[in-house]
């Protein structure tokens, strides 16, 4: 079963999000979501879903970069993004350090802006501390695209959209991207979260 994804203008997108209690995440309901939710960001496809992004104002996102969605990536496109297949896990209750400036410029991408995308300068290095979707501790340390990710999705939970941080001249549709702005290289979108 595939969940509604909401889009840009609904007001969930814009709430900060509600920290779950280990009680609520082990729940039935919660861990269902959990599973709705890989559901739909597959079906989607995307490498990121927000609990805001269904609608459900929930400190919770789920993440997976699988290498059939990095097929269509040359291999310099990919070490220029440090994009590397990252298996599916969730995340709770994140709390995000940036290790360093927005430095770096990618075209990124939204599931609740569907069809749209832009330049989004992102620090390349973090450290995330959450708990998984047991409830226990984690604490991720990412670098290149799979932070790009965790700061997408985290992005989410606090009320913020690509859009806040993005080069508001590169913004365009995936259309006139691909028709005009794409480089030499890189084919297709680069994957929305
Ligand atoms: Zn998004």
């Amino acid at each position: 079963m595939r969940l509604k994804i909401v889009n840009v203008g609904d007001p969930v997108l814009r709430a900060l999000a509600e920290p779950l209690t280990r009680d609520q995440l082990l729940s039935s309901s919660v861990q269902t979501m959990i599973d709705l939710m890989r559901e739909t960001m597959r079906d989607a496809p995307g490498v990121g879903l927000a609990a805001p992004q269904i609608g459900e104002p929930m400190q919770l996102a789920v993440i997976e970069d699988k290498a059939e969605y990095q097929q269509s990536l040359s291999k310099s496109d990919l070490k220029e993004r440090d994009r590397k297949e990252i298996p599916f896990h969730v995340i709770v209750n994140p709390m995000l350090e940036l290790l360093g400036d927005p430095t770096e410029v990618f075209t990124e991408g939204c599931l609740s802006l569907p069809g749209f995308s832009a330049l989004v300068p992102r620090s390349k290095q973090v450290r995330v501390l959450c708990l998984d979707h047991r409830g226990e501790s984690r604490v991720i340390e990412a670098s290149g695209w799979y932070a790009r990710i965790l700061q997408h999705e985290i992005d989410h939970l606090q009320g913020t959209l690509y859009i806040d941080r993005m080069q508001s001249r590169s913004f365009s549709s995936i259309e006139n991207y691909n028709r005009y702005a794409k480089s030499s290289t890189a084919a297709g979108e680069d994957r929305r979260g």
